[in-house]
Order: structure tokens, then C-alpha cells, then sequence
């Protein structure tokens, strides 16, 4: 069966009062601190949360990516756009586990418990001791305070970024 992200918990921050719904497909833009580039949103309400747990479904890949493009009424994607995302989705989860928790960081998602962060984003490079959601975890007001700090972003900002 194929893995997906589903949401964990309203742990940390939470905008979205749904259990257990999958996750979206991220849409980062040129503004990462706003939450794009640190949150996942929950395809049901569209709202953002913190934490994804990897778990099986029975709903292959592109049908949640169809669900969502009809949830969200895009009307400019197309079937082959969906196959490449559910097959790129799939390859990244790939190397989880189920029942990890998750999280999504500037382009990847990372389980939560990984050390050594060192990695060019999509917006920035980020060499860290731990994910900033790991460390919310004993100072939950660490994470917004941060990771909305534009001057984060800024001053890791990728040169030749596109
Ligand atoms: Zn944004
Ligand atoms: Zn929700």
C-alpha cells in the first residue's frame, strides 16, 4: 500500500481542527516565513499544522492528488501533472517509515527526531543542530518566533534560486 502524510496532532501550532486528514501537496512561495516554507496544510480545511505521521492508505497517490485539485477547483492541472506529483510524493516518503512523524521544512519533509540538518532548500541553506519543530517541542514558541522571522530566510537565501 502506498504511505502518505497524515496529519499527527495540533501539537506546537495548529490551525486546522481535523483528525487525521491527509496532508496537501505544499505550495511554497517566495515567502517561506508566511508558514509555506515550514508548515503542512491539511487538505480538507486548507489550514496549516505541524507535525504529519506517515501511515498507509488504500487511496492511491494521484487519486488524493485529483481529490485535492477538485477540492481546491484548479482547473489548470492536468492528469500527467498529478502522476508526476503522486510519483514524486511517493519516491520521497519512500525512506520513511509508518508511523514516523514528520515534518516540512524549505522543500523536504524530515522526520522530526533528525540531527545535523544541513541542506539547500528551496528558498534557503540551512545548517542546523536540530529541525526548529524539534526544538518547539521544549519551547513551542520557538518555532514562530523563528521560522517567521523574515531575516532567517533572508540572510540563508539561496543566490541562484528560481
Ligand atoms: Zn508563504
Ligand atoms: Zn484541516
Amino acid at each position: 500500500m502506498p504511505k502518505f502524510l497524515f496529519k499527527a496532532n495540533n501539537d506546537v501550532l495548529s490551525h486546522c481542527s481535523c483528525e487525521n486528514e491527509p496532508g496537501s501537496s505544499t505550495h511554497q512561495l517566495d515567502c517561506p516565513w508566511c508558514g509555506c516554507g515550514w508548515l503542512i496544510s491539511c487538505s480538507k480545511c486548507g489550514k496549516a499544522f505541524t507535525f504529519a505521521v506517515i501511515a498507509e492508505t488504500d487511496t492511491p497517490l494521484i487519486e488524493l492528488g485529483r481529490r485535492e485539485v477538485q477540492k481546491r477547483g484548479l482547473t489548470n492541472v492536468t492528469e500527467a501533472e498529478i502522476e508526476q506529483w503522486a510519483e514524486a510524493m511517493a519516491e520521497d516518503l519512500d525512506r520513511f517509515e509508518v508511523g514516523q512523524i514528520v515534518v516540512y521544512f524549505d522543500g523536504s519533509y524530515f522526520p522530526i527526531e533528525e540531527k545535523n540538518i544541513e541542506f539547500d532548500g528551496y528558498f534557503a541553506s540551512h545548517k542546523l543542530d536540530e529541525l526548529p519543530h524539534a526544538r518547539a517541542l521544549r519551547e513551542p514558541e520557538y518555532l514562530y518566533a523563528e521560522m517567521t522571522k523574515q531575516s532567517y530566510w533572508r540572510e540563508r537565501e539561496l543566490p541562484d534560486r528560481d
